[in-house]
């Protein structure tokens, strides 16, 4: 079990920390867009604000003072009154004067010095852009102190006597981007914080509870696989097929109705082989006392007798012996089919033939008894697809009986016929019938119809073997029988199809 609990628990921390990794991954991703938005969002808001203040500057400070002198150069007094005014309302901004061309012909900077990369010149399609749309949109023009940087602007055109250009006002110059930039990254720094506090509540307890929810059907199976390991083979995981590991489950059912299978197999043939020794050592007992009695008799007494009585005894002796030996070549042939040892060997081949074959080889038995042999056949029989060496040995223990059972003067005839795709052996004799009730239970091994033990040899194995034979080739053995109207052994072979 402890094992079971650590398999579960390394499962789940694994699992804890993928889920904390996708939350964190996710935090930073949305502190990201965050920032990043909220920067476009105050860029854009303080542009739509300041639109109009380079235009308002133009009107109210080139009203009264021209900005050129009238030598042509800048008016350096009014820009420097400029100056004074935006120290004192906003120190942020950046005021260009242009010329028509984008040349920077003056500026009002705080910290002049500061610049980092500084610009002669501001490219004017954003200004012309920004003019178009009145500032509507945000447009992102060029800062003239740091050419790498882009910044939202305000700008308008002037024309005074014969010179003309624009007033090109960075909104956010670098003192608002300095104040900016320390407070997104202390805002960045406690939304990290926030958020990462938050993750790791939420994945710990969140996660801990959805993965728990989720493992639950793979701890129960790890749970059943774990009790089947320890014997219990009839564990099973129940209702596997609504389960969210349904192939997991079902698979390891499938497995362990296999292995219960197999186990199942593997003692029932254990159990045969007990009840096989247990049968041969009773079955033998009566055939060996027999021939222990008579070869003591002869032993004992074998001058005293006459000719005949010992010849009678070495009959009995010789019957016996043979009965024996069938009886221990049909136990060791049943034992082999039972135990699934024998593997058919299948091919095409005329049934017909064999018949007519054993047929031949019965002939000299029927005589001896005087039993009519007849083989009938329908026009035209397809070769079946069936072990031969087997089917063979079919239809002679069908034979036997059919001999052992006809009385003199009868007949026996075996028909062959085919239908659509197989072809049909029937045996039919003129014996004594079998009982519709036993008719069942002759099939199974050393049952014998009642009454006929005492007077024909066999232990009951001959039909118990054709019924083993048949199931290897899925077929069955079948009989029709009335008492004193005979019976009617017969079975079905698959034809071939070439
Ligand atoms: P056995 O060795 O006793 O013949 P089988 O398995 O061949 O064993 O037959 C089982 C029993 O079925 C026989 O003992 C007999 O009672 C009955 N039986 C089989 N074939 C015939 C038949 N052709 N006519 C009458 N009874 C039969």
């Amino acid at each position: 079990m402890p094992k079971t609990r650590s398999v579960s628990i390394q499962l789940i921390q694994k699992l804890v920390l993928t889920f904390f990794l996708v939350v964190l991954l996710m935090g930073a991703a949305y502190i990201f867009t965050t920032v990043f938005f909220m920067n476009r969002y105050v860029a854009e808001t303080s542009q739509k604000l300041n639109a109009h203040l380079a235009d308002h500057l133009i009107t109210e400070k080139f009203k009264n003072e021209a900005p050129f002198l009238e030598d042509g150069s800048v008016n350096k007094a009014l820009f420097g009154g400029l100056m004074h005014d935006m120290m004192a309302v906003n120190p942020s901004i950046e005021v260009y004067l242009l010329d028509d061309e984008g040349l920077i012909l003056y500026s009002v900077v705080l910290d002049e010095d500061d610049a980092k990369n500084p610009m002669s010149r501001v490219d004017l399609a954003p200004v012309e852009d920004f003019m178009k749309c009145g500032g509507q949109h945000l447009i992102l023009g060029d800062d003239p102190r740091n050419q790498n940087e882009k910044k939202i602007f305000s700008a308008a055109p002037y024309k005074v006597g014969d010179k003309t250009g624009f007033i090109y006002i960075v909104l956010a110059g670098q003192a608002l981007t300095d104040v900016n930039n320390k407070l997104l990254s202390s805002l960045t720094f406690q939304l990290g914080i926030g958020a990462g506090l938050l993750t790791m509540i939420f994945s710990g307890l969140g996660g801990f509870l959805a993965i728990w929810f989720l493992t639950k059907n793979l701890r129960v199976i790890i749970d059943k696989v774990q009790r089947f390991r320890e014997g219990d083979i009839k564990v099973r995981v129940t209702e596997s097929d609504n389960s969210d590991l349904s192939v997991l489950a079902t698979t390891f059912n499938d497995m362990a109705d296999t292995i219960e299978r197999n186990i199942d197999e593997i003692k029932s043939v254990d159990l045969l082989r007990r009840e096989l020794i247990a049968n041969v050592s009773h079955d033998l007992r009566t055939p060996l006392a027999v021939l222990r009695g008579y070869i003591e008799t002869l032993q004992i007494k074998g001058d005293s007798l006459s000719k005949e009585d010992q010849e009678k005894y070495l009959n009995i002796i010789h019957t016996s012996s043979e009965q024996l030996s069938t009886l221990v070549s049909q136990l060791f042939e049943y034992s082999k089919l039972e135990a699934k040892q024998v593997e058919p060997v299948k091919e095409p081949f005329s049934i017909l033939d064999l018949v007519y074959d054993l047929n031949a080889k019965y002939q000299v038995i029927a005589n001896e008894k005087n039993i009519t042999l007849e083989v009938g056949q329908h026009e035209t029989v397809p070769l079946v697809f069936a072990d031969i060496s087997l089917v063979e040995r079919a239809i002679q223990n069908l034979m036997d009986n059919a001999m052992k059972f006809t009385p003199e003067n009868g007949v026996i005839k075996v028909v062959v016929d085919s239908t659509k795709d197989s072809v049909v052996v029937n045996i039919k004799d003129s014996g004594p019938g079998i009982p519709e009730e036993e008719q069942a239970q002759i099939f199974e091994r050393y049952r014998q119809a009642k009454g006929e033990k005492a007077t024909k040899s066999g232990v009951g194995l001959g039909l118990a073997i054709v019924k083993k034979i048949m199931e290897l080739h899925d077929s069955t053995i079948r009989v029709m029988s009335k008492p004193n109207e005979g019976s009617t052994f017969y079975f079905s072979l698959p034809s071939y199809q070439a």
